[in-house]
Order: structure tokens, then sequence, then C-alpha cells
């Protein structure tokens, strides 16, 4: 086979060659690129910029605006170098004119600036103007002679993380003349018929990197995110095929047997948890390995249809495990499964690192020997020491909190069958995120609270009320109740966030004299936040300082309110998770939003909590707000970060959808993509990305 390598262009099989092979002739360069992390062409083409400066327009210096980016086309009436001294840096300064005005370009330490400026030359300027007095200046603009093409101004210039000393200019030359080599090499993965209306991927990278104006951005990014959603969603549905080919217990629930464990619940089920339960009777009876996340706001009332789930398999001969994130959320799912659990005929063991060496070791025995039947407990449950005889089904409860590995670690545990697992998460993934991130997921709703809840008051307050809020609590706490105050987490460190939490502690305190007041943060040995968090559910401590831990935290029917301080640090979804603390028994109960924060944003994404208490319109409207939050960052999901795809563009959205579309197409007939060689490694290249990401 010959290989064709054109006179301009790199042949394809050159792109993932080194540089030093691919294009011996940029020289230095290639160094300089390596400092940017770029290898190959390939590398370079998809260096993307992360912003643009749209320099196209050329504004008389007349009407140049302060503290905006501009370019003008002016004259150089002055040039004056002054030398740098110690530590002082050269300063170079040129006066420019045109027929609108005057202004002043100035440079610091920047070398070889006045050997290539000089005295009535004619230039364009492109920079950052500030206002001196009433005289405009740029600070260390680009600048080209007039007439000159230049890819640094008077146009939309791209800007590019840099790395390792090199100037932005720098890396704009050296990936141009990549890309003037690669692109004609760069074979789109998509047949013209699945790319429809959207750019040939070389045109799609050539604008989006060098665009002819601002426009031409979005169709190019808008295709390249495609790209990489598609890349996703090849890897779900090549992990939806490949459970295909796993096998699992088929465990068939007779209808009338379902009947009797439903009669056996102390309560009737809503229509949303027995529709849940339709769901999950419907997998398990698949010899495919159940693979379905059960999501409703905290209180749904989740747990009963795990628990059905868990009888169901455990009647049919399997060994049973659920698994919450910390170890006394494991205690409380006992505490509250086990009643129901004992009402269908099904006995719960309590496994948890903390027990004594003989109590987990007669637990282990009774799990190898497949006498325990359901074994509730935190990662101990799934560590090396525990072998089950037969796992059927695995619950794990507050499912985003589990790494992938554990996962993975769970399902070796199936001894030659896959166990089926039910996932629960109480915070509400929205559609769009369901599907991009847990396209290899089922999902199953409950929406509906069972009856008799109380409604949450929640308000809106700030610091000015703050001594009435005390007194609130304090009433509350003379009549019995228990109450919750958050602190948020201060960005810059854990030690802030503890420090600023402890002085609320003492602040409380002095204010609040009677009250016995506990804390617990994030930098707590587990045991000893366990143990303030078991006092506080005890109802030995009357208001529990905390950080967020008690977002998945636990059940405290006695806690009527929920004060969360500086609420607007904090996503919605989370917010809404706080709430859902209280109002758990049978008292009215509050959730007390403090802020002084003014801003129109800030008080509109509070006003989403306080007017709702529908947890998914919460987390859609967070998303549409935020712009940028993490209700379920990529990490969680274990997948790699997208990183031209944004969940939070409507458009992106819709492009999701297709490509998942098109993956199912293309992988249901062709497993493998062995046909598709281009796909095949577009999707192998995101997924290198995200191992990356993963040891980063
Ligand atoms: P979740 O796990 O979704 O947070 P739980 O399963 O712990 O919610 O249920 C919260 C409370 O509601 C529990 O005390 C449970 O017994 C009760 N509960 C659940 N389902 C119903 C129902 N259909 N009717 C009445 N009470 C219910
Ligand atoms: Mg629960």
């Amino acid at each position: 086979m010959t290989r064709t390598v054109t006179r301009r262009g790199l042949a394809p099989d050159h792109l993932d060659r080194p540089l030093r092979i691919a294009l011996p002739e940029l020289g230095r360069g290639i160094g300089t690129l390596a400092k940017l992390g770029i290898e190959t062409p390939r590398q370079a083409l998809f260096h993307l910029p992360f912003r643009y400066d749209d320099f196209s327009e050329l504004r008389p210096l007349g009407d140049l605006l302060p503290d905006e980016k501009q370019s003008a086309r002016v004259r150089v009436t002055d040039l004056k170098v002054e030398a740098g001294f110690g530590r002082r840096p050269q300063r170079v300064t040129a006066q420019l004119a045109d027929d609108t005005g005057s202004a002043e370009a100035i440079w610091f330490g920047r070398r070889f600036v006045e050997t290539r400026l000089r005295k009535g030359m004619e230039v364009v300027v492109s920079g950052k103007v500030a206002m001196r007095g009433w005289r405009p200046q740029f600070t260390s603009p680009e600048f080209t002679p007039a007439g000159r093409e230049s890819m640094h101004t008077a146009r939309v210039v791209p800007v590019y993380r840099l790395s390792g000393g090199v100037t932005q200019k720098r890396a704009r030359e050296l990936l141009a003349r990549v890309h003037e080599r690669a692109l004609p090499g760069v074979e789109d993965p998509l047949l013209p018929g699945e790319r429809a209306e959207m750019l040939p991927l070389a045109e799609a990278l050539a604008a989006a990197h060098f665009p002819g104006e601002a426009a031409d951005v979005p169709a190019a990014l808008d295709r390249l995110a495609f790209d990489e959603l598609l890349a996703l969603q090849l890897t779900l549905a090549q992990a939806r095929v490949a459970r295909e080919g796993l096998h699992a217990a088929g465990v068939a629930v007779p209808a009338d047997e379902l009947e009797r464990l439903l009669a056996a619940l102390p309560f009737t089920l809503t229509d949303d948890q027995r529709r849940a339960v339709e769901d999950v009777v419907g997998d398990l009876a698949r010899e495919r390995p159940m693979r379905r996340l059960l999501q409703g706001d905290v209180g749904s009332g989740k747990t009963a249809v795990a628990a059905i789930a868990l009888a169901a398999v455990v009647r049919a001969g399997w060994q049973c495990a659920l698994m919450a994130p910390t170890e006394i959320l494991a205690r409380q799912h006992h505490v509250g499964l086990a009643p129901l659990l004992a009402a269908l005929g099904v006995r719960a063991e309590f496994l948890s690192g903390s027990l004594k060496a003989t109590a987990k070791r007669r637990i282990h025995d009774a799990i190898e020997a497949g006498e325990a039947e359901v074994v509730i407990g935190t990662h101990a449950v799934i560590s090396e020491a525990v072998t089950f005889r037969s796992l059927g089904l695995a619950v794990v409860d507050e499912q985003h909190r589990f790494g992938v590995a554990q996962r993975a670690a769970l399902q070796a545990k199936g001894a030659g069958l896959e166990p089926h697992v039910l996932a629960l998460t109480a915070t509400p993934i929205p559609r769009t995120l369901a599907l991009t991130f847990y396209g290899d997921l089922a999902i199953s709703t409950i929406r509906e609270l069972p009856p008799g809840r109380q409604p949450i008051r929640t308000e809106i307050r700030d610091r000015s009320a703050l001594s009435r809020i005390e007194d609130f609590l304090a009433a509350e706490v003379a009549d019995g109740r228990q109450a919750f105050v958050v602190v948020p987490l201060v960005a810059e460190s854990e030690a802030l966030t503890v420090a600023s939490a402890e002085a609320e502690v003492e602040r409380l305190r002095g204010r609040l004299p009677g009250l016995r007041i506990g804390l617990v943060h994030g930098q707590q040995r587990a045991d000893e936040r366990d143990a303030t968090m078991a006092a506080f559910a005890g109802g030995e401590i009357d208001l529990l300082v905390a950080t967020t831990v008690v977002e998945v935290g636990i059940d405290v029917p006695n806690a009527s309110v929920m004060l969360v301080e500086d609420a607007e640090r904090f996503g919605l979804a989370q917010l809404h998770q706080l709430r859902g603390r209280v109002g758990r028994g049978a008292h009215r109960s509050f959730c007390i939003l403090l802020s002084d924060a003014t801003d129109e944003l800030a008080r509109r994404r509070l006003d989403v909590v306080a007017s709702s208490s529908d947890g998914f319109a919460i987390a859609e409207a967070d998303l549409t707000l935020r712009g940028a939050g993490n209700l379920l960052g990529t990490r969680q999901s274990g997948l790699p970060p997208l990183r031209v795809a944004s969940l939070f563009e409507p458009r992106h959205v819709a492009l999701a959808e297709r490509a998942r579309d098109l993956a199912d197409q293309l992988v249901g007939g062709d497993p493998t993509l062995a046909g598709r060689p281009a796909l095949a490694r577009l999707r192998a290249d995101f997924a290198a990305a995200g191992d990356e990401g993963e040891a980063a």
C-alpha cells in the first residue's frame, strides 16, 4: 500500500504520529507545543480555544469604550522606550492617532516590541482599553502593520489555555501552522446522511480555531459537541449491549406472591411506588442483570420499594445486600428495613466495619453459608473478606456517592451470575442529565409523597432577621423540637469552613445559652461525626450545626427547623435536599434560607426553592438558572468529562438525544464498531481522555 502525502496536507494516518515525525519542519515549535501537552497533529486540532476575542470591528479612536477589548487602525506618532532597571521591567509607550482622536499603547517587559514599531507606521492594534483621564490606553495590545493579514488582530481571535510559559501569540501561530497541514488529512467519522446539516468535521475544526466571523463559532462547536456526545453515547450503548451478554438469576415473582408481600406492608403503596415495584419486578424476571435507578425525594418511600424487591428475591432463594454510604445511614436503614422485612418474613443482618471481630466473623460465615438473607451495611459489605454464596440483588443507597470502582467490586460478588442492582437516589436527575450520563440505567421515579405529610414552610430572610430567627429556634426547642443549622463550605479551604462552623457554634452558644449545641463537619473522624449525629438523633442535642454533611443525613423526625446560612452559596437541588431533613415527623416544619445576596439571579434561585416542593422542578430550574452548576458532576457518574458539549446549552441537549439514537443504531448493527474504525477511535479517544481525568 502506498501512502499518498499530498503536497500540503498530511495523510490521515499521520495525524496520530508524533509531531517530530509528522511535521519535522516545525523545529523548535515541537518542544513549545509539547509544553501545551500537544504531541500529535490530532491533539493540536482538538486543542480548542476556550474563548474568542472579537477584534473584527475596527473602532475609530474617538469611539473607544473603557474596559472592552477593541481594535483600531492607527498611526504611530511617537515611540518611547524606557529601559528596565533592577526589578522594573522595560517599558514601551507608543502614541497613536487616527482622524478621530488619539490614544496611547503601553507594553511592560515585552521584548522586541520596539524593534517592530516605528514612528509614522500604520498599524492595527487589538487589546483591552482603559481610560487614563480622558485618554484611551491600550495595555499590551497585539499589533500588526496595517494592510497585512494577521491572525492576532482585526478578526475574531482564538484564545487558548496556556502552560509552560508559552505565549498566546506563539501558541496561535504554531497551532495555525499545524492546522494548515493537518486539516486536509481529517476524515469525517460521520457519513453525510448521519451528519445531515451539521458541518463536516474539518470545516468545524477550522472554524472553531479561526472563525471568519463570530457568528461562525456556534455551528463549529455544535459539530464538535455532537462528536463528543456521540462518543459518550457509543460508550453507553456498548455497555448496554455488553450487559445483554451477561446472565443474572431470573427471579419470577408470581402476581399473587407480590400481592401478599404488598399486603404485608404496614401501609398501601402510592401509585408511583406501585409503578416502581412493577418496573423492578419486571427487570428481576429477566435473566439479564437489572440496572435500575430509583429516584424520589427524601421521604418519598423508596425504601419500601426496595423492601419488596429484597423480600421477593430472598423468597426466590437468593441473598441480597443493601449498602449505604455511611455507617449511621446503614444503621438507619437497618432500623427502618428490619421491621418491614420481618413483616415480609425475611431477616436482615447488619454488617459494618466497626463491629467486633468475632461478630464480623459470624456474619461473614453466615453470608458465605448462604444463611444471611439480607445484609445491610456500608462498603464493608463488598470488602474482599465477604463472599456471598448467591448474591441475587444489591440495593445501593445514595447511588451517586458510590464510585464506579465500588459498583464494579459489587458486581464481582455475583459468583458466575451478575447480581441485579437497584440504586436509590434522592438527588433528582433531570431527564437531560439522565439521558446523557445514565443512558445505561433504566429509571423509575417517585414523584408523589406518601399521604399525610406536613408541608414545610420555606422562608427567605436576611441577616437583619437573625436575632428573631434565633428566638424562634429557642422557642421550638422549648417546645421539644430540634433544629439543623447548616453553614456553607468556604470555597477557599476546608480549614476555613471548619473555622467558620466553629465560630458559628460559639456565637450560637453565646446567644442561646440554654441550648445543647453540637457540631459536625467534614474534617472530623467518621466515628466522632457519627457519634454526634447519633446524639442528635437520640435527642441529646438540640441544635446541630453542620457543614453539608447532613445532606444525605439521618432521619430525625423530631427536627422541625432547617436553617441554611448564606443559602445563595448552595445548589438548589442541595437546598431542597437539606430541606428534606425536616418535616419527617408529625410536627409542622420550617426551612429558613438566610441570605444577604442582593443580585437578581441569587434571589430568583432562592425563590425557586421557596416556592416549589417538587425536587424535579427545582433540579430543572437549577440547571437552567445556574448555567454551570454541578448537579451530578460527570465525575460522580464515573464517565469522562465533556469538554465541548454543555448540558446547560439547550441545543446540545437536543444533540445528545440525536447522538443517542445514532449510537443505538450503530452499535445495534455492529457492537464493536468494526465496520466503522473512525467511530471506534472516536469512542476510544473519549474514554482515554476520561482515564487521564481520573488520574489527574
Ligand atoms: P426515602 O427512602 O425515599 O427517603 P422512606 O422509604 O424512608 O423514604 O419513607 C419515608 C417514610 O414514609 C417512612 O417512615 C416510611 O415508612 C413511610 N412511607 C413510605 N411509603 C409510604 C406509604 N405509601 N404510605 C405511608 N407511609 C409511607
Ligand atoms: Mg431513605
